[in-house]
């Protein structure tokens, strides 16, 4: 059997992509800050059908109707960018024949580097309340990793000039409650639907093959 299971289907969703979360250093996440991560990953690409299911390093192997299982580096070092160039908050590599990898890295030191400037209320990122700070840097995580899996998922380099596809976010962006401004892009949805009706039937060939 694959695809989503009934209750998921109810809820619109047609598509499960598993991730696993990789450290690149030593260091875990703050648990607040890894919840807000991936409850908003997952509810931006809820929207279009996609649920975002984490698995845990007691469960590697990935639910049955994932489509597509993608790894997740979050990089805390922080390699120095190119003179005049804007630092990278995340990157996915893509191969000759212009297929996604499916590892992609989140740059959590320059999210959280960039977000760190921005003073919402005026108030310095230190003297923001522990659980605030890792509410907000969890939510500007889950939609750098949004953005990533938007490459991945469309199969494209591509930038758009607006929604989550732009290539580039302000911090404020990142941390503002709403996030009508991450959506796909309506001229996107044509090739993301087709995309992943192909990653589907994939993963139903990859099951009925074992
Ligand atoms: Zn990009």
């Amino acid at each position: 059997m694959t695809g989503p299971a009934p209750t998921m289907r109810r809820m619109g969703i047609t598509h499960v992509v598993a991730i696993v979360l990789a450290w690149t250093t030593a260091g875990g996440q703050p648990p607040a800050e890894r919840q807000a991560m991936l409850q908003e990953v997952d509810a931006i690409w809820r929207t279009h059908g996609v649920s975002i299911v984490a698995l845990g390093p007691d469960r590697m192997v990935a639910p049955p109707s994932a489509d597509v299982r993608l790894t997740v580096e979050l990089a805390r070092a922080r390699p120095a960018p190119a003179p005049g160039t804007r630092e990278r908050l995340g990157a996915i590599v893509f191969d000759h024949d212009n297929v996604p990898a499916t590892t992609l890295t989140i740059n959590v030191a320059a999210v959280t580097a960039l977000v760190t400037r921005v003073r919402p209320g005026g108030r310095l990122f230190d003297q923001w309340p522990p659980a605030w700070r890792d509410t907000l840097v969890g939510r500007a995580l889950g939609r750098v990793m949004a953005h990533e899996i938007g490459h991945y998922l469309l199969a494209s380099r591509a930038h758009t000039s607006e929604g989550l596809m732009r290539a580039a976010f302000d911090g404020d962006e990142l941390l503002r409650p709403a996030r009508g401004g991450f959506a796909v892009p309506a001229r996107d949805l044509p090739r993301l639907r087709t995309r992943l009706a192909g990653l589907g039937r994939a993963s139903s060939l990859a099951e009925n093959a074992r």
